[in-house]
């Protein structure tokens, strides 16, 4: 099929053209024609398949030829969805597709001033991309109403409901009327996904499942590296320097300090990277990812949820350096490569105690990753265990006392019972995607306070350095 041959208006086939697309994607070729019927859609789908065409080209096509008109503080179509970047990313979409329209578009999300965003809201916008809580912040000022919506995306639900957003989304559905077409995007179906969908779309929604929920991508060339934590900073950098093919490299770190350091020693052995997380400012965020894709830098090392908004074109290689806890994300996390049509390559380090997170990916994918040629191993010099300051550490630990065993609740550390568990069995600690309070998710809330010490007549709180050597030491798997 050529996107010649869908009924899309002139000027949204010349926006195509202008983008490049030349055919449409799987996930476009079968979605496409029944939204443009009315119909609700399930699409099961990863990133990179080109899901945000495969709505937004449907979109754009009904609000240009309904005859409507966008009134005062209302929107006509709404796309939420969980991450400011991926806002940022969909709007810039149906910016791009809608260039050679008149149709106009808002993105409004947390940690930012409200204010450009309230005027934009006021004339009226055809298209909102919005995270959930900022949304409902400016829908609790009146700057901006749901009731002329006519089109309602929910994309990447699975990442909705894992950050805890679930409350949020159901507050907007219930503002919505009850006349509009859904389109309810995820890449995992699990059973509260399925009951959320349920809750959203319309009896009978098309279904469409792209890859199957949970598969890797095939084009991606797998390799396992079993390798000491101590070791994998030394190993990240023995591969980039011997691999001159690893030209555009997104490694993923499960917390933001473990991110920090990882970025401090590459940028010690001359390998141009940038970090992106929670604790960076939305500024020092879009410029590290633009220079990532710009190839300014050869190496962007990211949390999940920060990561969720990445869209770069032609990412060579992803590394675990560390493996996931929730085996899914592993998938999420690969899929970040060989997109849109392209091969890619993922390596994950793997050490003793992510070996149960390594046999459960393993089964979700139904694969043993293939394992790197271990002769890259034998040379490698430990890398220090670091203290405050990057200086090493050298004193050994004692047992944690508090809120890391309460985590654990006295179960062995690495075994899933031993983790604290969330919904569906994600853990219940993530890092959080925004820094505003209207998007943080209520679960969330508390769980980055440590106990309060008080401070000393100098400001410093009485054995804080002791303290954050014992914090850099046993911080828990997902605290960044
Ligand atoms: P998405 O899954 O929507 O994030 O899209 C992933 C990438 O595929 C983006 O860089 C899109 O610009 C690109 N893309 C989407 N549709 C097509 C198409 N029909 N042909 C070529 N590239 C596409």
């Amino acid at each position: 099929m050529k996107f010649e041959e869908l009924p899309l208006e002139t000027s949204l086939q010349r926006a195509i053209k202008a983008v490049g697309y030349e055919t449409p994607t799987p996930i476009q070729e079968k979605a496409i024609p029944p939204l443009l019927e009315g119909h609700d859609l399930l699409g099961i789908a990863q990133t990179g398949t080109g899901k945000t065409a495969a709505f937004a080209l449907p979109i754009l096509q009904q609000l240009l030829v309904s005859g409507k008109v966008r009134e005062p503080k209302c929107v006509r179509a709404l796309v939420l969805l969980p991450t400011r970047e991926l806002a940022i990313q969909v709007e810039d979409c149906f910016q791009k597709y809608g260039q050679y329209t008149s149709i106009s578009t808002a993105c409004v999300f947390g940690g930012v001033s409200d204010v450009p965003q309230k005027k934009a809201l006021l004339r009226g916008v055809d298209v909102l991309v919005a995270t959930p809580g900022r949304l409902l912040d400016l829908i609790n000022q009146k700057v901006v109403s749901l009731r002329k919506l006519e089109f309602f995306v929910l994309d990447e639900a699975d990442r909705m409901l894992d950050m805890g957003f679930i409350h949020d989304i159901r507050k907007v559905v219930a503002m919505l009327p009850p006349v509009r077409q859904n389109l309810f995007f995820s890449a995992t179906m699990p059973a509260d996904i399925t009951k959320l969908a349920a809750q959203i779309l319309r009896p009978h929604p098309i279904r469409i499942e792209v890859t199957p929920a949970s598969t890797p991508i095939e084009r991606i060339t797998q390799t396992l590296y079993r390798i000491e934590k101590k070791r994998k900073g030394a190993l990240l950098r023995a591969l980039l320097m011997q691999n001159p093919d690893m030209t555009k490299v997104l490694v993923f770190s499960r917390t933001k300090h473990g991110a920090n350091h990882i970025v401090e020693a590459l940028e010690k052995a001359g390998i141009t990277c940038a970090a992106i997380h929670g604790n960076k400012s939305q500024t020092r965020r879009q410029e590290a990812l633009g220079n990532f894709k710009c190839e300014i830098i050869r190496v962007l090392v990211a949390t999940d949820i920060a990561a969720r908004g990445i869209d770069v074109d032609d990412v060579s290689h992803v590394f675990n350096f560390d493996l996931p806890e929730v085996p899914e994300t592993y998938v999420h996390r690969i899929g970040r490569t060989a997109r849109a049509g392209k091969g890619g390559s993922a390596v994950a380090f793997c050490c003793d105690e992510e070996l149960d997170e390594l046999k459960a990916i393993e089964r979700l994918i139904r694969t043993r990753i293939p394992e790197g040629d271990p002769a890259i191993l034998a040379n490698l010099p430990a890398d220090a265990p670091r203290g405050p300051q990057g200086r090493p550490q050298s004193r050994p630990p004692s047992r944690p006392q508090g809120r890391a065993q309460g985590r654990s609740q006295g179960r062995p550390q690495g075994s899933p019972q031993g983790r604290a568990q969330g919904r569906n069995g994600a853990p219940e600690r993530r890092e959080r995607s925004v820094s505003s309070s209207s998007e943080q998710p209520q679960q969330q809330q508390n769980s980055e306070q440590r106990p309060a010490t008080p401070k000393t007549a100098s400001g410093e709180r009485p054995g804080s350095r002791a303290r954050k050597r014992f914090w850099d030491k046993f911080r828990p798997k997902s605290e960044g």
